[in-house]
């Protein structure tokens, strides 16, 4: 097959782009429609990815299509600063809207990405609580500006040669339970251990009355799709309540609808204080918010925070129609409907595949964790799964060291997902022993 094209891009990336800028496959995107992409030389491909977990109601849906072109006649920016904005205003209350508890009553702010909603709940919990140390956990991933640094530890890499990031921040470990930090052999038996070090912690090195706040991921995404046992986020629910602190809760990759409900946190029946968001909720275009308890919000006195792009009303506009879709189209049933048929497809491999470590995930949120023969992270043979993948027509990524992450557009069919399936479990039947 011709490349010419492809190769072509790629040696003007080289000259122009930084090397820090990976990409996990040579493909070159030119357009995307529903669940497919297509490359600058016609090859479609089957999109697992999704934009990493954003394009929740697929490509150049025709409703968010028609709301951007609309909304760029009229506006394209007005700076939230400067005065107000209808689509920034009917964005927070979608949000509010689906939100869970009482942060339907919740205030919130408009922002451009994860990181900078994780930026800004940061501050909020430190300015309103008054209280210097943010407690968070290991394998979680926050973002990359300085600050939402401070508390990813999903690799060493993205720390290297910065230490001396925000200070205050404490680390416990995640309940990663197919890799138990604490080698226990299964979650039942531990007494969700994990829980415990956080205890342990605010006994030993975090004083409580200095603790602003605990962020967590509901699901851990970058970290290998990681889903925590029953009664830990619960746990963490109580020691926040019993400790004055801010429960914040990362849903950036989780929330949306992605895993069956329209935020991770309702799997457990937990309401954060604070809920970052970002990746889906701007059908594409950049767009990140937090929403939190009105009495924190209403403590942030004018003009302590702010952004020249926030809520950008184009961003906005895209992304109330998302949420319409996402509700319209009965996107979480989709997703936990072909979520768990994904998790039974693998599971049922286990025995066949002993490739497939560990099969864990909710809705379309799943992960596929490769081991080697030893058991040991299979990080080599993941990256030439992906690759050998990608040649077949369709596109995948990682999390973890070494995690299939199943994260398709919510809109897929089951044609469409036993297609991809097929594809990859035909991979990784290579790898036998
Ligand atoms: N939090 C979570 C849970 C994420 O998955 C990500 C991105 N993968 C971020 C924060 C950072 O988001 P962004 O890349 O938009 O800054």
């Amino acid at each position: 097959m011709d490349k010419r094209e492809t190769t072509n891009l790629i040696k003007r990336d080289q000259s122009a782009v930084a090397s820090t800028i990976y990409r996990y496959t040579d493909i070159a995107f030119q357009r995307g429609q529903g669940v497919y992409l297509y490359d600058i030389e016609g090859r479609e491909y089957l999109d697992f990815v999704s934009g990493i977990a954003t394009m929740n109601v697929g490509h150049s849906h025709p409703k968010v299509v028609e709301a951007i072109c609309e909304q760029a006649q009229l506006l394209i920016h007005g700076a939230c600063h400067i005065g107000y904005m209808e689509p920034y205003i009917a964005m927070m209350e979608s949000i509010k809207s689906v939100a869970p508890g009482d942060l339907k009553n919740g205030k919130g702010i408009l922002v451009n990405s994860g990181s900078e909603a994780v930026e800004t709940a940061l501050k909020l919990a430190r300015f309103v609580k008054n209280r210097p140390m943010v407690l968070a956990f290991t394998d979680s991933f926050h973002g990359r500006s300085m600050g939402a640094l401070a508390l990813t530890s999903s690799s060493p890499l993205y720390r290297k040669n910065l230490t001396g990031l925000l200070s205050g921040v404490y680390h416990t470990p995640y309940p990663y339970c197919f890799r138990c930090p604490l080698k226990h052999d299964s979650p039942d038996r531990c007494g969700i251990a994990c829980l415990n070090l956080v205890e342990k912690a605010l006994e030993t090195v975090v004083p409580v009355e200095d603790l602003a706040a605990i962020i967590v991921e509901p699901i851990a995404g970058e970290g290998g799709y990681i889903v925590p046992p029953a009664g830990f986020l619960s746990g963490l629910r109580e020691i926040c309540d019993r400790h004055d602190i801010m429960l914040i809760a990362d849903e950036i990759q989780t929330g949306f609808g992605r895993t069956g409900k329209m935020f991770a946190v309702e799997h457990w029946d937990i309401v954060p204080d604070v809920i970052c968001l970002a990746k889906a909720m701007g059908g594409g275009l950049p767009l990140g918010a937090i929403l939190g308890e009105a009495e924190y919000l209403d403590e942030w006195p004018p003009a302590a925070h702010g952004t020249t792009f926030g809520g950008n009303p184009v961003a906005c506009r895209a992304g109330s129609v998302t949420l319409e879709i996402i509700k319209s189209e009965n996107l979480m049933q989709n997703a936990e409907k072909l979520g768990d048929y994904i998790k039974d497809k693998l599971i049922s491999l286990q025995k066949d595949l002993p490739i497939i470590g560990d099969v864990r995930g909710k809705g379309l949120m799943i992960g596929a964790e490769l081991v080697n023969k030893d058991g040991t992270p299979a990080n080599e043979i993941i990256k030439e799964v992906i690759k050998e993948v990608a040649s077949q027509g369709v596109v995948l990524t990682k999390c973890g060291a070494s995690t299939i992450r199943f994260a398709p557009p919510l809109i897929i069919n089951e044609d469409q997902l036993n297609e991809g399936l097929d594809i990859i479990i035909g991979i990784l039947k290579k790898y036998q022993w």
